[in-house]
């Protein structure tokens, strides 16, 4: 089968294979044919050496798909059923964060697109353990949503304690930013906020208004602070969520919250070190929390939200490519010409 590979450590080094189909070594497994896989930031981030992968290995984390094969073990999905799954393979169950249910954060985690052969191609091998059921009324390109969505659920429900009537501010504009847009909505937000850069005014604004943002701010050409003050008689936001992993939106954050306030911290930031206004934040009394993955808890939550308004979610698929575009792809990403692209697998008919 095709396959969209990181073929050794380095910067680049990606290329299209012929690769062998992977195939049901363990009474558990279960081989999914991929119907859709969303390309991720921590792709980005592999393809830049900046993020632990063990190559040769296929890409790709973010998938839907369907059963096409089970071990005899497997008793809860059959032939045909539309599954996501989490990525929180090869967990060692005995660590204290495994112990405690933070299966995501084991040292021993090898993910598949980095750990092991992961979404990028044709089919995948996942135990039974990591699925879910794609409810019908999701398509297969809104539920490859599901893990992104997951992370935000983790991050902004459970962490960040997100509450009905608070007004949100998101810093950032890209998928992550956009899905938090529908989960603080979820939660009952009662204005939301989000804050992006010119290069999100022609796609990701637009897309942030169709998931129910109520105040875009460019701030390149606004001072976000002073703005979002301005709207809340001089309070700051109940709750901000950082979504840009950069130095300026950190800054950003700490300013537009509350005294009391809650930050949460989605954003990935590369190698460098970001400064923080570490006495604002202590004088602000804030609540910080930050997310890395998704917990258990956080996937049948986050499918429920896909699946309350699945329409609104297509603003976020911008592109829909084969592997064999990934180069294309990539250089989209990077440039803002687009927000969540899928890759979605040649059939023979
Ligand atoms: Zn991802
Ligand atoms: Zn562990």
């Amino acid at each position: 089968m095709k396959a969209l590979v990181k073929a050794a450590k380095g910067e680049g080094n990606i290329e299209v294979r012929d690769v062998p189909a992977p195939k049901i070594k363990n009474h558990d497994d279960v081989l999914i044919r991929i119907s859709a896989a969303g390309v991720c930031g921590t792709d980005l981030h592999i393809y830049h050496d900046e993020f632990p992968y063990w190559p040769p290995v296929v890409l790709g984390h973010e998938f839907s798909g369907l059963v096409t094969e089970t071990g005899n073990g497997v008793t809860r999905f059959k032939l045909g059923d539309r599954v996501v799954a989490e990525p929180h393979t090869h967990f060692c169950g005995k660590c204290y964060l495994c112990r405690s249910g933070n299966i995501q954060l084991c040292q021993e985690k090898r993910s598949p697109g980095w750990g092991i052969d992961g979404a990028f191609a044709e089919f995948i091998v996942m135990p039974e353990l990591f699925l879910h059921r794609i409810p019908d009324i999701l398509s297969d390109e809104i539920a490859a949503l599901a893990e992104p969505m997951a992370i935000v659920v983790t991050g902004v429900l459970e962490r960040g304690k997100s509450c009905p009537g608070d007004t949100v501010v998101i810093v950032g504009a890209g998928p992550i930013a956009l899905l938090s847009v529908a989960a603080v909505k979820a939660a009952g937000a009662k204005e939301i906020f989000v804050l992006g850069t010119n290069a999100d005014e022609e796609q990701r604004f637009p897309a942030a208004k169709s998931l129910g943002a109520d105040r875009i701010i460019n701030v390149m050409n606004t001072d976000a602070s002073a703005a979002i003050l301005e709207e809340t008689r001089g309070v700051g936001a109940d709750h901000v969520i950082e979504a840009s992993g950069s130095a300026a939106g950190v800054n950003t954050a700490v300013e537009a919250a509350k005294k009391c306030g809650r930050i949460t911290v989605l954003g990935l930031p590369g190698e460098e070190k970001i400064p923080v206004p570490w006495g604002d934040m202590v004088k602000k009394a804030l609540d910080i929390s930050f997310c890395f993955s998704s917990s258990v808890s956080s996937w049948e939550r986050a499918i429920s939200i896909l699946s309350s308004s699945p329409g609104n979610f297509n603003a976020l698929i911008s592109h829909r490519a084969k592997i064999d575009d990934w180069k294309k792809v990539f250089t989209d990403i990077e440039t803002g010409k687009a927000i969540k692209v899928l890759f979605v697998p040649e059939r023979i008919k």
